[in-house]
């Protein structure tokens, strides 16, 4: 969650890819006298709230929280151990696109990879880290049961309506991606505020997470780092990096509560829409790791480490 200032700077690095202005903003400012914000999962490179919400969730530590050498905090709230399950659900129609095959090699091989390692710096109040260990966990699909205009509280019901009609198990230790063909709209703000999001709630008695990841051809100039991409699919290519981003920031701070520095940027938002070194990829673009046999242009994440940095890998 940020300020509306914090709105336009992101919007100057969606638009232009340009991290250089919006990365010194966004990382390691000094302390402020301002209070501490927590996330909604909606940030930098997301969305911008309107409107702080500074209490929205409860923080056991107290105000500040615990603040680490690494500029970023842990404020109490779980993380998400063990192996975490991904599941995806495809909405809208995705028929004769390859996104499908793609981001589920994506989902098989980040797991282990040295770019999730980074997660592992990640622990919670008991000192149990986060581990490298993601298991693609099944798929659905959705044809259009809450129309092409989403709403917030839409999302969650695709996602409630996956687990209560069984077709998806019901996994507390799971996220469920709702992953929009690009017809699909999501009103609070896709591609005008962020291009995904990530969050939790009651499903089935359980607390579930969850994300809603739209495809970027729907606004490849606000969302997608290269319309010539390695797999040949610049809007599943955008995606990759955008569930990367959400699928980290759930394990460090499932419910929200958890590990984010004191703008409540979450680990990736506060490298969100950098990569690092690139190469050019045989398939097209540039891209800066192989998972899975598949190039991709994935953001970096922040290390909670040695003073932390942003980096491709840990
Ligand atoms: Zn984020």
């Amino acid at each position: 969650m940020y300020k509306l200032t914090r709105s336009s700077l992101c919007m100057v690095a969606l638009l232009g890819l340009s991290t250089s202005g919006a990365f010194a903003a966004q990382v390691l400012g000094p302390d402020t006298d301002e209070g501490d914000l927590v996330p909604t999962g909606k940030g930098w490179g997301e969305r911008a709230y309107p409107t702080p919400h500074h209490n929205d969730h409860a923080n056991p530590n107290g105000a500040a929280g615990k603040t680490t050498a690494n500029g970023i905090n842990y404020h109490g709230g779980p993380v998400m151990l063990g192996t975490t399950s991904v599941y995806y659900i495809w909405y809208g129609n995705w028929n004769g696109n390859s996104a499908p095959s793609i981001l589920t090699d994506l989902a098989n091989s980040i797991g282990g990879s040295r770019y999730f390692n980074i997660n592992t710096t990640y622990y919670d109040g008991a000192g149990v880290h986060v581990s490298n260990s993601v298991a693609y966990a099944g798929s659905t699909t959705d044809a259009y049961s809450q129309g092409t205009t989403l709403t917030d509280a839409k999302v969650q019901s695709i996602v409630a309506s996956a687990i209560s009609s069984g077709t998806l198990p019901p996994d507390k230790k799971g996220v469920y991606f709702v992953l929009t063909s690009a017809d699909v709209n999501e009103t609070s703000g896709f591609c005008t505020q962020y291009c995904g999001w990530h969050t939790h709630g009651t499903i089935a008695g359980l607390d579930i997470k969850y994300s809603f990841v739209g495809n970027p051809d729907r606004c490849p100039n606000a969302c997608e780092a290269q319309t010539t991409s390695p797999n040949g699919n610049a809007g599943a290519d955008g995606m990759a990096s955008i569930i990367s981003h959400e699928l980290e920031e759930a394990v460090s701070d499932p419910d929200l509560n958890a590990w984010y520095d004191r703008q409540g940027a979450e680990n990736a938002d506060k490298c969100a829409w950098t990569f690092g070194t690139t190469y050019s990829a045989a398939g097209g673009g540039i891209a800066n790791m192989n998972l899975g046999g598949h190039d991709f242009l994935i953001q970096r994440n922040w290390v909670n480490a040695k003073g932390g940095y942003c980096s491709m890998s840990f």
